[in-house]
């Protein structure tokens, strides 16, 4: 009863009768800190008790569900190879065996005496037996279960020493003390309109349902509220967007013809139709805000150098970010002839650029000579100013923060600004994820390259790869091999890159093999890279320093050593380096060692899939949009328990109606609208939200 009076929902979970400091701890690995972390803790599923029977009703081949206690723990060795985990669980009714193959990791997780909940089929070789079943511990020794309330029984994510009825336990004081504290955010009309039950109900819902339909509706609610408030802030910050005053910068044709006419091919027909939706926006008295997604390779950089160059038919500058300092290199090294050809003066801005020629690129800018700037973070330091900058682009925007957006934004006023993106998703789910900016898309790859073709190997098969390798070279073609870089606490497991440079060269000692990584400085990186581009150097071993805006099109072979260190979408990227000529390109990889059954597949996912949509979709499936979308430095709500693909119709749902909310009342004045404004501006206290622009 004292209690009673001093929980809410801030205070921490150790404040629930019967969590003590050390069950505090292990809620605080589920992320659970207070009370209301608690309550929107969301189960994994859920089990319906309804169809749990006792052991003794258990009949061959139904599919069952049974509790009981772990009675007896046996490990065998199977026939062929492997292990056998064997397990006699006991309920008041009689006893079954349970039995899990190649599960070595299960010894570890059981213990006798502890509760469990198996699901399965029911066999029977000598007695009734469940072959690897789906369980779930559900108590130990200690702490037996109470009589199960209700007949759906939500599964949630376990930490070791939390049973699912210690949470259960802490849910039902928590609900009964708190839930009355929980304030509604959405509007009655909208919650009626999509058919959600108000938030108190849900999370009444979400723990002890009484039937799964209230569950799963309860769920929706949670993610329906997770992605109305991801959209309001989209919204909000696109309104804010929209609503300033920009330079309109009108293409003249002066300096964007002369560049036309200096590249050897024809813009595709996709390349066309994304530089009039360029041009049209920077032709506005608004400044542009657009995303211009396509996979690698898919011609972005074309269309950028034109954009920077209407920049400057209007006498302004134009600047380009990019992630890495040999991508700046790149751009620098390979656009500065043709700018200059036209009579455009660019400068190249990275940390590593010091001294007097750093002083000399500042002044530029500042003066106005350096019309096209190429650089790292460099660019957005304190210190560098520009005269007049009109346009700013950044390229791979997911590996930028907001900060460093609207820091390089903020070197010029209201400059127009477009962000580049290799890791292109589904034009749906970018409106709605990148729903503060305008999307072109190219989608298809500009014709006459040749096709690429990826194949796993075994450390076995090196010396066969190497022998084809061989052959290419003798045709004329180059390599590139690239190794993950080494943390000095990865220790010996990798090799060094200098050790694989060693191996190459002696490998192909009638070849000149050069070595790159991100130790050299600017003047040795593009030394290196001039001789691999003309040719001295014909094998190029490499850190990932080369995964982006290398473009080598004579470079027909990529080999990735230890490929289970990189994800998908970096393998790509290292692979759209290659297939940028007409001949066609192999992207061989070797795989060292035993790896796990998810990354065998994530590799067999690389090897079938060459479509940068069809790769960025499973990246997101394997490592969540986060990761993807760098929206850990986005400056948004997270997105948690949502899947931006399987709730993708509540996404657009909870998208039309943040959109709406913000047309009809943007500063949220009405009174239906209050609880909202009062829950952003306390979010905001907390992420610097609403100032972001
Ligand atoms: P991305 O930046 O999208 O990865 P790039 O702009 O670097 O792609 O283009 C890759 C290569 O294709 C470059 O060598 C570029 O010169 C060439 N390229 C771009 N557009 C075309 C086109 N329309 N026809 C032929 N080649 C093109
Ligand atoms: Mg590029």
């Amino acid at each position: 009863m004292q209690k009673k009076q001093f929980l809410r929902l801030d205070s921490p979970v150790q404040y629930i009768k019967g969590i003590g400091p050390k069950k505090a701890s292990y809620f605080k690995k589920l992320n659970i800190e207070n009370v209301k972390d608690l309550l929107f803790l969301v189960p994994r599923r859920y089990l319906d008790y309804s169809n749990v029977l006792k052991i003794k009703d258990l009949k061959i081949n139904d599919e069952a569900t049974v509790i009981g206690r772990i009675h007896l723990i046996e490990i065998k060795k199977a026939v062929r190879r492997g292990e056998i985990v064997n397990v006699l669980l006991r309920d008041e009714t009689g006893s079954v065996v349970l039995r899990w193959f190649n599960r070595p990791d299960l010894k570890n997780k059981f213990k006798i005496g502890d509760w469990l909940m198996v699901s399965g089929k029911v066999t029977f070789f000598y007695s009734k037996q469940f072959i690897n079943p789906i369980y779930e511990i559900i108590g130990d020794e200690e702490s037996i279960p109470e009589t199960i309330s209700g007949t759906i029984i939500p599964i949630y994510p376990l930490t070791e020493g939390l049973s699912i009825w210690d949470i259960r336990r802490a849910m039902n004081i928590a609900l009964e003390l708190c839930l009355d504290e929980v304030v509604e955010t959405i509007p009655e009309y909208i919650l009626k309109k999509n058919e959600l039950p108000a938030m108190k109900k849900a999370l009444k819902d979400l723990h002890f349902p009484q039937t799964v339909n209230e569950a799963i509706k309860a769920r929706r609610r949670l993610v329906y509220d997770e992605f109305f408030f991801f959209e309001l802030a989209l919204a909000r910050r696109r309104l804010k967007v929209k609503s300033q005053e920009g330079v309109p910068l009108k293409k003249t044709g002066k300096l964007t013809d002369l560049f036309l006419n200096s590249l050897n091919f024809e813009l595709t027909a996709g390349q066309k139709k994304v530089i009039d939706e360029i041009t049209a926006d920077l032709a506005r008295p608004k400044p542009m805000n657009r995303l211009l997604q396509g996979d690698v390779g898919s011609g972005k950089t074309v269309i950028a150098l034109y954009t920077l160059l209407v920049a400057v038919e209007n006498d302004y500058q134009g600047a380009m970010m990019v992630p890495t300092e040999i991508r700046a290199d790149q751009h620098y090294l390979n656009h500065i002839p043709v700018l200059e050809k036209i009579g455009v003066k660019s400068g190249l801005l990275t940390s590593s650029i010091k001294g007097s020629t750093r002083e000399e690129v500042i002044k530029q800018i500042l003066n106005g000579e350096a019309k096209i700037v190429f650089g790292t973070h460099a660019l957005i330091e304190e210190g560098i100013n520009f005269k007049n900058l009109g346009l700013a682009i950044i390229d791979e925007q997911h590996r930028f923060g907001v900060m460093q957006r609207a820091a390089l934004v903020n070197k010029g006023i209201n400059p127009h600004f477009l962000v580049l993106s290799a890791t292109p998703i589904p034009r749906t789910l970018a409106l709605t994820l990148y729903g503060d900016l305008d999307i072109s898309t190219l989608t298809e790859k500009p014709a006459g390259r040749g096709e690429v073709i990826t194949k796993l190997y075994t450390e076995k098969e090196k010396l066969k790869v190497y022998q084809f390798i061989h052959t290419e070279l003798l045709k004329g073609r180059q390599a590139f091999v690239v190794c993950p870089i080494i943390e000095k606490s990865e220790k010996l497991e990798l090799k060094s890159v200098k050790e694989v440079y060693e191996e190459i060269q002696s490998v192909f000692s009638d070849f000149t093999v050069g070595l790159i990584h991100g130790r050299l400085n600017t003047q040795e990186r593009i030394n290196v890279m001039s001789e691999f581009r003309n040719g001295k150097i014909t094998i190029l071993v490499a850190t990932t320093v080369i995964e982006v805006g290398v473009d080598i099109p004579n470079a027909t072979i990529m080999l990735i050593l230890h490929p289970e260190r990189f994800g998908l979408a970096q393998l790509h990227q290292l692979r759209g380096r290659i297939g940028r000529g007409a001949e066609r390109s192999y992207c061989l990889l070797i795989l060292n060692k035993f790896v796990s059954p998810e990354t065998f597949e994530r590799l067999m996912f690389f090897e079938k899939n060459n479509d940068g949509f069809a790769l960025a979709r499973k990246d997101m499936q394997l490592r969540g949009p986060g990761e993807i979308l760098g929206k850990r430095q986005h400056g948004l709500p997270d997105i948690r328990i949502g899947d931006l693909e399987e709730d993708q119709e509540l996404l657009f749902l909870a998208r039309d109606d943040a959109f709406e909310i913000i047309n009809k009342d943007p500063e949220l004045r009405m009174t239906e609208h209050l609880p909202i404004r009062k829950y952003l501006k306390e979010f905001s206290a907390k992420e610097d939200l609403l100032r972001i622009g």
